[in-house]
């Protein structure tokens, strides 16, 4: 009987907190996707998923506000461009935004608008939400290990695995981060009205292998160029294996579209989204990065900015050096890094990098002072195009992808009602949140930059659901806070610990 009644409870309890049953919202956001980039792969029958997206469903190109991941991801859940979110650039600080904090965040975001109005919501694994915060639902993180609620960090799933090239993905760190815990956390709780999946290894190996992926098309085309047929085997086999990597991330963002199929049914809606596409990096955007995966066990691609390796800050500073490779329209200004490390241990640290070497025992930096500049050995091996250099503790590759703001992503609908085809209207970044919440018979906030995109709707849907307004959802209260966040304000600790979130004070 107990067990009977235990879920008639839950559920009562559920019910009483909603409104009219909205429609189910599964949103999956690809970093980096283009459709000029995914469509062939689409044609070739490599991605099911979105190729049924892609016919059935409306879709547009998403025009961007930032080219910077952390602050498109959250014009994306915002409604709002970057001066007005709070999560940009500071002034004259180069990558500062991948450092941004969810303290410099200045409104609420989709999944806390939709859980103060009672629709149960999953975000996973999304850019600044830094220490996870109670949602009206299930949050997993992304800068840490944490969800909310703990128990579902219990389930434990190990992150897919790619089908192909699975030693190399792990070995540069593209794996489909926490889609295990993605995938059990919806089979855990069906009773979720919105969730959010991103996916950011297909930008990754883009960024990497952007050179790779495109030689690779050509050399899997009717007629590839006499230039790459001549390459030597083992640059071709790299060439392979390379865009093999990349048309790996691509399926398991494609899986992730499947599992959000799933999850909406017939009755909800899949959104497709993306924070910018991507492309052939220019001469001067071309660089040359470390995977550290190796180094410190942790994931994480570095071009410049910080890192840490055993508790010593390891700080990359860009080097131009002009490059003379041998193939000539691959000819361009790679940025190398110069090392410099701080902290305890420093010596240590900087003594294993000194002793990497080459393959014939050349040392790949040499001291300048009491930093580390790139040496001939390694100048050498990155400047060959299509070239990486494995060591035991990191790989060294010249970043041939990138993105700017014209770069657009990718906008995708599928669900009841909707239009087939081309969405005859601009979608704006900022016009997803307001989409997601008119999907979920939500009001829009007047305040947002974006509007519904109701184009996506034949004419007799857009009828059927009308977008409703409100001012605004801004009521001062910052429900991302978290016990440790500096400023945090004694009513916002005092709601921590109603909800159970700060114990034993
Ligand atoms: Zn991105």
């Amino acid at each position: 009987m107990r067990r009977l009644l235990a879920p008639l409870l839950l559920l009562a309890l559920v019910d009483c907190t909603r409104q009219a049953p909205p429609a189910r919202v599964a949103i999956v956001g690809i970093d980096g996707a283009a459709w000029a980039n995914l469509d062939p792969l689409i044609e070739r029958g490599a991605l099911p998923n979105l190729a049924r997206l892609r016919r059935e469903g409306a879709t547009a190109e998403l025009v961007v506000d930032s080219a910077q991941s952390p602050e498109s991801w959250t014009s994306l859940a915002t409604g709002h461009h970057p001066p007005e979110h709070g999560i940009q650039q500071q002034p004259g600080v180069e990558g500062s935004t991948f450092a941004a904090t969810a303290q410099q965040l200045k409104v609420k975001r989709l999944w806390d608008m939709a859980g103060e109005r009672g629709r149960r919501v999953l975000v996973a694994n999304y850019w600044v939400t830094g220490k996870v915060y109670p949602v009206n639902g299930v949050m997993i993180g992304r800068e840490s290990d944490e969800t909310f609620p703990p128990e579902i960090q219990r389930l434990n799933r190990p992150d897919w695995q790619p089908g192909q090239h699975g030693e190399r993905i792990r070995q540069l760190a593209l794996g489909a981060a926490k889609t295990g815990l993605m995938e059990a956390a919806l089979d855990h709780d069906p009773d979720l009205d919105l969730v959010i999946l991103p996916i950011y290894a297909y930008d990754q190996a883009l960024h990497m292998l952007w050179d790779e992926w495109e030689a690779g098309e050509l050399l899997e085309g009717d007629h590839p160029p006499p230039g790459l047929t001549a390459l030597p085997a083992d640059q071709q086999a790299r060439i392979r294996e390379g865009h093999g990597v990349v048309l790996e991330t691509a399926k398991l963002a494609d899986r992730l579209v499947g599992l959000a199929m799933r999850y909406a049914g017939e009755d909800g809606y899949v959104m497709l989204v993306s924070d910018h596409g991507h492309r052939a990096a220019d001469p001067s955007m071309r660089r040359v990065a470390i995977s550290r995966s190796l180094l410190d066990g942790r994931p994480g691609t570095a071009e410049q900015g910080r890192f840490t390796v055993d508790g010593v800050t390891v700080t990359l500073e860009p080097v131009e050096h002009r490059s003379r490779p041998p193939i000539p329209q691959l000819g361009y200004v790679l940025r190398y890094p110069r090392l410099t490390f701080e902290g305890e241990g420093a010596e240590a640290v900087r003594e294993r990098f000194l002793a990497l070497t080459d393959e014939a025992g050349a040392p790949l930096f040499r001291p300048e002072g009491a930093a580390l500049a790139p040496a001939d050995a390694l100048l050498a091996h990155a400047h060959s195009a299509l070239g990486r250099y494995d060591t035991d503790a990191f790989s060294i590759f010249v970043n041939s992808g990138a993105h700017g703001i014209e770069d657009h992503g990718v906008f995708g609908l599928l669900g009841p009602d909707v239009q087939a085809g081309p969405i005859q209207s601009e979608v704006d970044s900022v016009d997803v949140t307001p989409t997601a919440l008119w999907l979920l018979d939500l009001p829009v906030g007047r305040d947002l930059a974006g509007a519904p995109v109701t184009a996506a709707l034949s004419p007799a849907g857009q009828e059927a659901r009308r977008v409703e307004q409100v001012d605004t959802y801004e009521d001062g209260t910052r429900p991302w806070v978290t016990p440790q966040m500096p400023g945090i304000t004694p009513e916002e600790r005092e709601r921590l610990k109603a909800l159970g979130y700060i114990q034993g004070e």
